[in-house]
């Protein structure tokens, strides 16, 4: 029962612990998660910037590209001249320029009529310009008709459209943005810059991201893909089966957030998104935007993830290896514990106690019955107990113990025993044999408890109970069981057991009350009292048995020998000079019935009064007295 408890404490403590170490672990990747997706966000707006700017910079190069070809001499002479040398110098230019920005594939001049004139163009692959000759029309028929809606000294802005790239060897579709701006020469317009910008390229460039997974997708202001890891998702505004991967209607929530911010942060379901408005032109712009997926939040924070949860199992894995033996420590340390307290509990309670061997010899003693007996504990090893401390007893054998705890195991008992200084005190002893798993004897233990005090005090009790208070003779109680003893011991030994009943009455004492005062009268009862005892033997008993009545039971005592003890007594109580009373006295021998030996002894003083009392008057218990 205690171990099933002791074990059910440990299994919870251990079970406590487990949770409590779990749930500090939790936290503790929580903790590290939110961390994670604060620096991942913190980093994803540091990229976003990074790209923003950039773009930025970008529209400052196509600004400032505009004016350098725009301003240039050799254009307005070609413009004006349509000289191949004017051209050639144009051309000269302009192929510099591309292999210098790197990200404009096609710097162009068309006419009014949507006429290529002068091309160069950049290769991604041979990573240089080119002149080209290969002239077309300016794109759609809606390019041109966008190109004449631009005012002058300003730059309009189209796409993003897909080009199939005619320089690179591999035709390619790319996403293209065409910045236009008007050419024209005092006044009158000529015709158009288009600068044709790589999206990808300037996205390439300008993404540089030590973490792949930092780099931003790009969507234009409707929500379809410029830039995405995954190449199937591109280009929904011009390839129609594409037209499903945009974000406005597979992650409407996130875009609506996306239209009303512009820049910011969202978390739904797919993941952490963080995303950042970039402005193009004053009428367009695109979304930079970086995606974490769930898992790959969750793959952040795998390694402290890995750290966490083996940190979790080694510290649940030593509380439980822990328990194990501490199970044990405790359960022993609880049990020998318990154990031991019982035996210091017993040893050194309000019990004397003796360890003593299979031969009744000493072999511990407690500190009770150090104190009990005076005797010191090693002082008494080995010292047989019965020599020791039992004094030969009336009527008692210590045969009938050692049978007793034979036959039953144990005695039980009263007994007066012997201390140190010679004294000896009434105990309530226990002898309690002890024996080993296999039923033999090994050791006995005896229990002592001082009952002297608790005899006294009976003893003293049943004095109160026996003795007349004004007299301080016994009372009537006392005297009548007295009497009945007497009479027993008659009824067993009638040759030799004889003795006298004799009942004594003051003469007249009324009147003592009546003249003198019932103080008096009281005063009067104990000092015949005290003659009486004083003309007895100690054997003798001397009892009040009424109001001014007293009986004496004369034991061992002769006939003859109770005459003359009873004039004594009369006389005594005659002469004495302290009162004036006299008393009456009957009495008669003691037999086996009691109450008839009573009504024997009050004949007798009967006739003592009505002999004219201060008389001692005899009725033997053989006469007739029908
Ligand atoms: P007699 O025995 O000689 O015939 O005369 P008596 O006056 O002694 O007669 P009785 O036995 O009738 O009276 C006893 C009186 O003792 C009656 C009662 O008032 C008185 N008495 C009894 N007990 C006490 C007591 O304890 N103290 C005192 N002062 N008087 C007591
Ligand atoms: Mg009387
Ligand atoms: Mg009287």
């Amino acid at each position: 029962m205690f171990r099933e408890r002791w074990l059910g404490f440990i299994a919870l403590a251990c079970l406590s612990l487990c949770i409590g170490v779990g749930a500090a672990h939790y936290f503790k990747y929580r903790s590290a998660y939110d961390k994670n997706v604060e620096q991942i966000i913190e980093t994803s707006q540091f990229q976003l910037r990074f790209t923003a700017r950039s773009f930025t910079r970008l529209k400052a190069q196509v600004s400032s590209t505009f004016k350098l070809t725009g301003n240039n001499r050799a254009l307005k002479d070609y413009v004006q001249s349509e000289n191949p040398i004017d051209k050639k110098r144009v051309e000269e230019v302009w192929q510099a320029l591309a292999n210098y920005q790197r990200f404009f594939k096609q710097i162009r001049f068309v006419d009014n009529t949507g006429q290529e004139k002068i091309k160069v163009s950049f290769s991604n692959q041979d990573q240089k310009a080119e002149i080209s000759t290969d002239y077309h029309f300016f794109g759609e028929p809606y390019y041109l008709r966008f190109a004449h809606s631009i005012a002058n000294n300003t730059i309009g802005n189209l796409g993003p459209m897909l080009e199939t790239s005619s320089i690179d060897k591999e035709k390619s579709l790319t996403p293209v943005q065409y910045a236009i701006t008007p050419f024209e020469i005092n006044g009158v317009r000529k015709g158009y810059l288009v600068l044709t910008i790589d999206i990808w390229l300037v996205k390439s460039m300008l993404d540089y991201s030590p973490q792949p997974e930092f780099i931003p997708q790009l969507l234009t202001s409707s929500g379809d893909y410029v830039a995405h890891p995954n190449a199937e998702m591109l280009f929904g505004f011009s390839i129609r089966h594409r037209k499903i991967h945009n974000l406005a209607l597979t992650h409407n929530d996130l875009w609506q957030d996306m239209l009303v911010n512009g820049s910011g942060i969202t978390q739904v379901e797919s993941g952490l998104y963080v995303y950042r408005l970039i402005d193009l032109s004053a009428s367009k712009s695109m979304y930079a935007l970086i995606h974490f997926s769930n898992q790959q939040l969750s793959q952040h924070v795998s390694e402290d993830y890995t750290e966490i949860v083996e940190s979790a199992v080694l510290i649940m894995f030593l509380i439980l290896v822990a328990c194990v033996p501490f199970v044990h420590i405790a359960y022993d340390f609880k049990r020998k514990k318990v154990d031991s307290s019982l035996a210091l509990a017993a040893l050194n309670g309000m019990t004397a106690v003796i360890v003593c061997d299979s031969r009744y010899r000493v072999l511990k003693v407690n500190k009770e019955l150090e104190r009990m007996t005076g005797y010191v504990d090693g002082q008494i090893h080995l010292r047989k107990i019965r020599k020791l401390f039992f004094k030969s007893q009336e009527g008692f054998s210590w045969l009938s113990i050692y049978e007793s705890v034979k036959n039953n195991g144990q005695w039980e008992g009263e007994l007066v025993i012997r201390v140190g200084n010679g004294a000896e005190i009434i105990t309530l002893t226990r002898v309690q044999a002890l024996l080993d798993d296999k039923g033999n004897l090994t050791n006995y233990i005896i229990s002592i408890v001082d009952i002297s005090e608790r005899k006294e005090l009976e003893e003293r009790l049943r004095y109160l109970s026996e003795r007349d208070e004004l007299s301080q003779l016994w009372n009537r109680r006392k005297f009548e069981q007295e009497l009945r003893s007497e009479a027993e011991l008659f009824q067993r030994y009638p040759e030799s057991h004889v003795g006298y009943l004799a009942l004594l009455d003051i003469d007249y004492f009324k009147r003592i009350n009546d003249n003198q005062g019932h103080d008096e009268g009281d005063r009067v009862i104990r000092r015949v009292a005290d003659c009486l005892v004083e003309n007895t033997r100690k054997t003798d008993s001397v009892s009040r048995i009424g109001g001014e009545e007293f009986a004496i039971i004369m034991k061992h005592t002769k006939a003859e020998d109770a005459q003359i003890i009873l004039e004594r007594i009369r006389m005594a109580i005659e002469t004495d000079p302290q009162h004036t009373v006299t008393i009456s006295i009957g009495y008669t021998d003691i037999i086996s019935d009691s109450s008839a030996c009573y009504k024997y002894a009050d004949i007798a003083l009967f006739e003592s009064k009505s002999l004219g009392r201060n008389k001692v008057s005899r009725c033997e218990s053989t006469d007739d007295i029908a």
